[in-house]
């Protein structure tokens, strides 16, 4: 069956800067399932599996207002230390803590005793990036998922 909207699809990928090393990548660990048409993943990605079929592979380039978004100043918050679990925080590191939005990936820039500042911008934000999708399975979302919004089972929710 072709992707459509409320298809479950579940999928490796490996995401890049065109022409760079790849920045993250699924292989190395589980494949991951998604509910199309709810805004679980990006809209350039989204957009490009529309219509395929599982067992298709393929590339795209996607700009930053179809990824993560233009990266933005002023983007610069202190939380509190409390907020992080991992104890071991440095410069750079990508973390990601619940916000008012739901989880959100962010970068540590500084590090106090009892303060953290983060840039809020996604890790990505700005960037033009190159996926590489195989696609594995495709089948149609239960009623239940379609509620929910999201994929149940494997590489996804698990309640
Ligand atoms: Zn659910």
């Amino acid at each position: 069956m072709n992707i459509q909207e409320n298809s479950i699809v579940r999928f490796h990928y490996s995401v890049s800067e065109p022409g760079q090393v790849s920045l993250e990548s699924s292989h190395d660990r589980e494949p991951l399932s998604i509910l199309i048409g709810h805004g679980n993943i990006i809209p350039g990605l989204e957009q490009a599996m529309l219509g395929r079929q599982a067992g298709d592979s393929f590339e795209v380039i996607v700009s930053p207002e179809q990824a993560y978004g233009e990266y933005r100043e002023g983007m610069t918050q202190r939380v509190p230390r409390k907020h992080f679990k991992n104890a071991k925080l440095v410069p750079g590191m990508q973390v990601i803590l619940p916000t008012q939005m739901g989880q959100r990936a962010m970068t540590v820039l500084k590090v106090g005793i009892s303060v953290v500042d983060v840039d809020m911008n996604h890790p990505m934000a700005g960037k033009t990036l190159c996926f590489a999708v195989e696609l594995l399975d495709v089948r149609d979302a239960t009623d239940e998922e379609k509620a929910h919004g999201h994929a149940h089972g494997d590489g996804g929710h698990q309640h």
